[in-house]
């Protein structure tokens, strides 16, 4: 019977539940990994990251065909989209990215169940296949990393076909002619962009006076004028109240936030992208006592330990950004603690992208919060527009931005808005995990000629003495 005892049983695949299953492993502990679906990798991998970041990606080069090409003297005629082609790129990307994961669990000897996990007690995991059958593993320690699932909003139903989720916005069989995405968040942005690319006249209808709420405002501002010119129109400040999906064209009714006079905007698709809610469903917290926050998030201590002891939880199913690379610093964090290391994390230096075109990234403070904190800080900008590598590529649109104490020239935030911004924005995590100031980045050699050279001009400019403006 000993041998049966697991010291670890996670559940929920994701980038939070296999990476803790891996390093558990990796510590020497007895690990089983419990997921309900049937591929590994959880929202990240199968409906949410991967398959997103694969459209953006071949959907932008599809726009790019049309537009820049030409310009650099490639003759290629107009691009003609097969949709289904492309769908299925997506899906191999899916494919092998999952399987990929299978191998390194199986790599690792993580024991794997497939069926709905619950917490029967303390230190005891029932599993529920498909078949109905249930059977009951014993550990030592649980980790809930069960994630997240879509926000619905009051009264619209999603079908997946004509009112769809993100999940249904991956997997559309044609082009929408006209598609309303509900609200204006990283999600909304960046598969708006995707049909916007592929044909769609999409109109963003946004609950705040804002894109993109928490983000660096002047970002935010330029931003939504460049998403403009690429044709996405915006509602700010408005709510939609209904969808009437009896005819062939969905129409929707649209009121000012603050409540008015209502309009009815006509679509062939409405992507609902409100946010996302921890997903906690059937996994017996209430009968075990494990404690929940009003948002239904389980609440833990700095140790990632619920009030029960031996439970722990990590990812979207906790406080903090639903963000994968967040999920997956947690599992390895949470691994360690159980292992009776010091697993940590640094919430105040977790990158956050959003993936469309221009890219969009930031980490640290934004000019409002520190302003909000009465943190006195000098601010350096550097425009792509003025950035070699840039100019020549034909992709100036954007900025780097560096925010810096003004007593210590300690690096505060940065935020880029530029092509490539997501990988860029890896100098600034490590510089500000090393504690940099904004002279350690301006006086680091970067190479030329490239975008980061941008960044180690915004550096300079945090000191007014940046050579390329
Ligand atoms: C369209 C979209 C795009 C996104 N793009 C990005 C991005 O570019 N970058 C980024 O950082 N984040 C992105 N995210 C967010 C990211 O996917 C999540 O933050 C991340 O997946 C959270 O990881 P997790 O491990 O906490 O949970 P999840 O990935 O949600 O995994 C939880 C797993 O637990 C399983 N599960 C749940 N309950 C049970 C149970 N009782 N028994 C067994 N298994 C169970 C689920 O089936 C699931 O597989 C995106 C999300 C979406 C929807």
């Amino acid at each position: 019977m000993a041998d049966t005892i697991y010291d670890l049983i996670v559940i929920g695949s994701g980038p939070g539940g296999y990476v803790c299953a891996i390093r558990a492993a990796q510590l020497g502990l007895r690990t089983a990994l419990v997921e309900k679906d049937k591929t590994f990798g959880g929202t990240c991998l199968n409906i949410g990251c991967i398959p997103s970041k694969a459209l953006l990606h071949a959907s932008e080069l599809y726009e790019q065909t049309g537009h820049i090409f030409a310009k650099m003297g490639i003759k290629v005629g107009a691009p003609k989209l097969d949709l289904g082609a492309m769908m299925k790129f997506k899906d191999e990307g899916v494919d092998g990215n999952v399987k990929g994961v299978a191998f390194l669990l199986k790599k690792n000897k993580v024991d794997t169940f497939t069926g709905v996990g619950r917490i029967a007690a303390p230190g005891k995991v029932e599993v529920k296949g498909g078949n109905g059958k249930a059977q009951m593993l014993d550990t030592k320690a649980i980790v809930i990393a069960t994630g997240s699932d879509v926000a619905r909003l009051p009264g619209i139903s999603i079908d997946e076909k004509r009112v769809v989720s993100s999940t249904g916005a991956l997997v559309l069989d044609k082009v929408p002619e006209r598609m309303l995405v509900i609200g204006a968040g990283v999600i909304g942005l960046e598969l708006g962009s995707v049909w916007r690319r592929l044909g769609s006249q999409v109109v963003v209808v946004e609950f705040l006076d804002r894109i993109l709420p928490g983000m660096d405002n002047e970002v935010c501002r330029q931003f939504q004028r460049i998403l403009e010119k690429q044709g996405i129109s915006f509602k700010l400040s408005s709510k939609v109240t209904s969808v009437d999906a009896s005819g062939n064209r969905l129409k929707v009714k649209v009121e000012p936030a603050s409540g008015g006079a209502a309009e009815t905007i006509e679509a062939d698709v409405v992507l609902v992208c409100v946010g996302r809610v921890p997903y906690s469903n059937g996994l017996g917290l209430d009968e075990v006592g494990v404690e929940k926050d009003n948002r239904g998030r389980v609440v833990i201590d700095d140790h990632f330990a619920t009030n029960v002891p031996g439970i722990y939880a990590i990812g979207d199913v906790i406080a903090g950004p639903m963000l994968a690379h967040k999920a997956e610093d947690e599992g390895v964090a949470v691994a360690e603690i159980i292992a009776g290391q010091a697993g940590h994390v640094n919430y105040d230096v977790i990158p956050n992208v959003v993936y469309t075109y221009p890219e969009i990234a930031s980490i640290g403070k934004s000019e409002e919060e520190l302003k909000a904190a009465g943190v006195a800080y000098n601010a350096g900008k550097f425009p792509f527009t003025a950035n070699g590598r840039a100019k020549v590529n034909l992709q100036t649109e954007g900025f780097v931005k560096i925010l810096a104490d003004a007593k210590t020239d300690r690096v505060l935030g940065v935020h880029i808005m530029g092509p490539d911004a997501g990988n860029m924005i890896a100098e600034a995590a490590v510089a500000m995990e090393f504690g940099a100031a904004a002279e350690d980045i301006a006086r680091t050699c970067h190479a030329h000629p490239t975008l980061t050279e941008a960044v180690k001009e915004a550096a300079l400019a945090v000191g007014k003495r940046s050579i390329h403006m």
